[in-house]
């Protein structure tokens, strides 16, 4: 059994991209700036994107942090989003959600310039990545091709069973993985909540991509010999025996299910860290790309 290791694979990414970036600034180029807004201030978000930030300073990208106040109004926000378009010096952004309540959040995510959605929500890019053509693609899904590729995978001709179908992990997965290319030509089949006998489809199948979000769904009993399994899944359960009280679950029954699997993404370990490098390769693709 091979781990997919993700810590590992997001830090050989960062340093290609650190590279990349010594040389634009050897070159006298300007390098890739990216601003995260964060309106509120839920404790989650601030973590997540405390540490975007800080990959962004590691590799050395410029960046920005803009901090609004959780009352903020869609139209004042919105004022906010025009601005950030039209700023020559930025060349991507994202909006971290989730936004409170008031806010309708496919109403800002609709206002994000295609060409600086380094998140790769707007339908644009969506619609660019279905049609394989230049796109930002969504940071977990681009993680997930990534480890495929660098740990040669094979993938071509296999049965790849999805489990979720959400916009920004699920769905474009199955785009992905059934696409030309490497990490590519799987026959993809997308499971969700009203799939009727999940197991008889996960035990067919020679990789599975687990996006559901239940802790340990998936056990050894529904995977075949030599499966191929990608662990989406990020939940926190309450342990009393550890120090922050919690401890964090992937959707997959990791012990028993890594015995019969050819290739595993632990969690934490695996999908996670994948998710922030990808988005600096989108913000350096972005700057690349001279799309602003
Ligand atoms: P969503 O809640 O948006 O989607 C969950 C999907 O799972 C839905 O399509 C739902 O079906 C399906 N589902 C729910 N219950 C079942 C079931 N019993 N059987 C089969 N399918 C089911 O989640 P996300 O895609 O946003 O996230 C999934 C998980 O991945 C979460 O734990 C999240 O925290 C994690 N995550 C991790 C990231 C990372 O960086 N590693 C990034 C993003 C997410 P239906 O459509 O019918 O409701």
């Amino acid at each position: 059994m091979t781990l997919l290791d993700g810590k590992q694979t997001s830090k050989e990414i960062k340093e290609e991209i650190k590279t990349t970036v010594s040389e634009m600034k050897a070159r006298g180029e300007r390098v890739p700036h990216l601003a995260a807004v964060l309106v509120g201030d839920d404790g989650a978000s601030l973590t997540y994107v405390g540490s975007k930030v800080r990959s962004c300073e590691y590799v050395g990208f410029d960046s920005t942090l803009i901090r609004l106040e959780a009352d903020i109004s869609e139209s004042t926000l919105l004022k906010q989003i025009d601005q950030l378009n039209r700023d020559d010096t930025l060349d991507g952004y994202i909006v971290q959600l989730p936004l409170p309540k008031h806010i309708n959040e496919e109403k800002i995510l609709l206002a994000i310039d295609p060409n600086k959605d380094v998140d790769g929500f707007h339908p644009a890019n969506f619609g660019r990545m279905a049609l394989e053509l230049d796109a930002f693609i969504p940071a977990t899904p681009f993680g997930i091709m990534q480890l495929l590729e660098r740990y040669k995978v094979p993938t071509s001709g296999k049965h790849c069973v999805v489990v979720g179908r959400s916009h920004i992990v699920g769905r474009p997965i199955s785009i992905l993985m059934s696409q030309k290319g490497t990490a590519g030509n799987a026959t993809v089949t997308v499971a969700h909540s009203r799939t009727e006998n999940l197991a008889d489809l996960t035990r067919q199948a020679d990789i599975i991509v687990m996006a559901l979000g239940i802790p340990e769904y998936l056990t050894a009993d529904m995977v075949k010999e030599g499966v191929v399994i990608i662990d989406v899944g990020i939940t926190r359960v309450a342990d009393q025996s550890h120090p922050k009280g919690y401890v964090i679950r992937g959707d997959v029954a990791f012990d028993e299910v890594a015995e019969k699997a050819s290739f595993i993404t632990p969690v934490p370990g695996g999908v996670g860290p994948m998710t922030i490098a990808m988005l600096l390769k989108n913000t350096l693709l972005a700057r690349q790309w001279n799309l602003t």
